[in-house]
């Protein structure tokens, strides 16, 4: 197989999370790449704005939070996005926030990603570079022939963003739990067991399970193909949070056959 080579990868915490290891996950990575550096910062906002000329600053927010802006989904069944002025300065106060940032918007996935994608020259990253951005803000995009969005929890591109909101809110829980709170009965049935079937918000899980997010970024950026059809591979496109803690903490190996194969292949390493 022909491999695209990775120099550098970069890795943003912007998740303002407790449970987010970035240094674990740093360290994680550096394995799966072997030679490739790794480096991690907190938050992309601030690493990129810090680099912009301090005459152009100002101008370099605006712009950004214009895009930021023009990202939200204010209806979730349309394309219709937010580029109003209300939103325009909702974002650019928020630029000046450290993270945690407020989770309350959804944004489309792959305009953040342009919104985001616009600070790497200001950053002087290389477009060869891969860079991940862990962040808590939701976002979601549409599906071929439907429309409606639907919560993601990666979206892949320059850079690729993780959301640690979508990890709680994309993959769905187990039907018993709609059910049962649709009958009223979450608050009182099995609540100590339902704790472990689903993902809750700054779960104790959280690292553990964003490392195999983390390693369809690398195959994505390195392969072409970020996914695995095989449940218990940490390539595994989960569409339930069963099968994503199954695939992430449960299976008891990182990958399916093949993509173990392919893996060594990125280290140059003949056996593993
Ligand atoms: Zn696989």
């Amino acid at each position: 197989m022909e491999l695209v080579a990775l120099s550098r990868m970069y890795l943003f915490n912007a998740s303002g999370s407790p449970v987010v290891d970035v240094e674990a996950l740093a360290e994680y990575c550096g394995e799966l790449v072997g030679k490739t550096e790794v480096l991690h910062h907190g938050d992309f906002f601030e690493y990129g704005l810090r680099k912009v000329n301090q005459l152009d600053v100002g101008q370099v927010k605006d712009e950004l939070a214009e895009a930021l802006a023009g990202a939200r989904v204010t209806n979730p069944t349309a394309s219709k996005k937010g580029g109003e002025q209300p939103f325009v300065d909702y974002e650019r106060r928020m630029l000046e926030k450290q993270p945690p940032r407020p989770t309350g918007v959804l944004y489309d996935g792959f305009e953040l990603c342009l919104a985001y994608s616009s600070l790497l020259t200001h950053a002087s990253i290389d477009a060869e570079d891969l860079v991940v951005v862990i962040t808590n803000q939701l976002f979601g995009t549409l599906e071929g022939g439907d429309s409606r969005y639907h919560a993601r929890v990666i979206v892949f591109g320059g850079p690729c963003i993780v959301s640690t909101t979508g990890l709680v809110e994309a993959p769905a829980r187990p039907r018993e739990h709609y059910l049962q709170r649709q009958l009223g009965l979450d608050r009182i049935v099995g609540k100590e067991d339902e704790q472990e079937r689903w993902l809750r918000t700054d779960d104790p899980r959280t690292t553990e399970v964003l490392k195999g997010y983390l390693a369809q970024a690398i195959f994505f950026h390195l392969t072409g193909d970020p996914f695995c059809e095989e449940k218990g591979c940490r390539l595994f496109n989960a569409h339930w949070q069963e099968d994503l803690l199954f695939s992430q903490l449960e299976s008891g190996r990182d990958f399916c056959e093949r993509h173990q194969e392919i893996a060594r292949s990125f280290t140059g390493a003949r056996d593993g």
